[in-house]
């Protein structure tokens, strides 16, 4: 049976995937079956999107309760669940004001037309240049596929967007340097590097980004797309750093497994986008912010402790690995540099009952973040011993 869905699938979509060898039916928490009913502990998390795993029972009650109320209409009119959540968010952060859209690369297109236009109206003509990082992941629309630091990514959809200039992470000199040889708006970061191989940024150098940035009236971008909504065992990451941006993006967990984003900006630019200069027609949409409201209520103290402990659970295991090169991350987000190959690796842990990733070279982990621990410990014990089979 799932031989047809995987011949199927290979007919008639796309193959930018190179999907893992299991056809994903359905599942609850963090333990999923397969279409022949095999079981798998879910060390993946849909890519840092089910935060309290699979068919959560708070989250899809929000969601149904709001689904019998209003399904949609469009952002010409109010809506509660927006509001509400909107409150929330700032309430949560310090932040002052939100814009909604449905996926990170929207969220993050949002940050780059605000920092542009915040430049625009202050300096003029000109000042529209953007730092990045080099390796760092913002999307895969043009805008934000300029934006990443990543060449690869860059072969095959030229010409990119003007206006964007790629530092090296964790080297401030590099930052500044480009700061004074560009006229540049913002300055764009992932607090932990996720897609570019789980690499979380040295605190002195965020702080000093933010500093000279602020110095210099240049916008902080935070982009919290993979690290937030307790990912990272604070709510967004940047709180980690004792950073205060100008400008966070979020989605992925924040929609609990419905297309969700928000962007929230601070008192500097809360007021930088002005009627119909941008829109959305789904963002916002009352159901996906019914279930973000109620996955956010929960992102609390004891489960960002929680997350905390369960990283420091993971990487204790993983560092007692004989095939484990380096773990780095932060929370419930772990990269894994083995001494093996890691397709076998990955393959394994998948025939053996474990979803896990890859990002950029390593083995990655990102489990939901209310994982019982029982489950926890059955999925390193798999993990580890693929690892370290010979
Ligand atoms: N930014 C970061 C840091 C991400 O990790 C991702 C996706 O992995 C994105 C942006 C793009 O998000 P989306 O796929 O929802 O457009």
């Amino acid at each position: 049976m799932a031989m047809d869905f995987e011949t199927m699938d290979k007919e008639y979509i796309v193959n930018v995937y190179n999907r893992l060898d299991a056809v994903i039916d359905h599942g609850k928490g963090s333990i999923l079956y397969d279409v022949n009913g095999k079981e798998y502990i879910d060390f993946s998390a849909g890519i840092a999107v089910n935060i309290f795993g699979v068919c959560d029972d708070v989250w899809k009650q929000a969601v149904i309760d709001q689904l019998n109320k209003l399904s949609h209409i469009s952002n010409v009119f109010y809506t509660e669940p927006q509001v509400l959540l909107a409150k929330m968010l700032c309430e949560r952060t310090g932040m002052k004001k939100v814009f909604f859209a449905n996926s990170g690369a929207e969220a993050n297109e949002c940050a780059i037309k605000t920092a542009r236009k915040y430049s625009h109206d202050k300096y003029g003509e000109g000042r529209y240049t953007i730092i990045t990082l080099k390796n760092s992941f913002h999307g895969r629309t043009m805008a934000t596929l300029t934006a990443c630091g990543q060449e690869s990514l860059h072969e095959d959809f030229g010409p990119f967007l003007d206006g964007f200039v790629y530092a090296e992470p964790d080297n401030f000199e590099s930052v500044k340097s480009l700061a004074e040889s560009h006229k540049v708006c913002a300055v764009m970061m992932e607090m932990v590097q996720g897609e570019g191989g789980v690499h979380p940024l040295d605190p002195a150098f965020v702080k000093a980004v933010e500093e000279y940035a602020h110095a210099h009236d240049i916008l902080v971008i935070v982009d919290e797309v993979q690290t937030g909504n307790g990912r990272t065992g604070a709510l967004y990451a940047y709180m980690n750093y004792g950073i205060h941006p100008d400008i966070v993006t979020t989605a992925k967990g924040l929609g609990g497994g419905l297309p969700f984003a928000a962007v929230l900006f601070a008192d500097s630019c809360q007021h930088t986008l002005t009627d119909h200069t941008h829109g959305s027609t789904f963002g916002g949409n009352p159901i996906c912010a019914a279930g973000a409201i109620s996955i956010l209520k929960r992102i609390d103290d004891p489960l960002l402790a929680d997350v905390r402990e369960k990283g420091a659970y993971i990487k204790a295991q993983l560092e007692a690995c004989q095939n484990v090169e380096s773990v780095s991350g932060m929370g419930l987000m772990i990269g894994v540099k083995l001494k093996k190959d890691l397709a076998t690796v990955v393959n394994e842990c998948v025939d053996k009952g474990v979803l896990v990733l890859t990002a950029n070279g390593l083995l990655r982990l990102l489990p939901p973040l209310n994982i019982p621990w029982d489950v926890l410990k059955k999925g390193m014990a798999i993990v580890c011993s693929v690892i370290d089979e010979k």
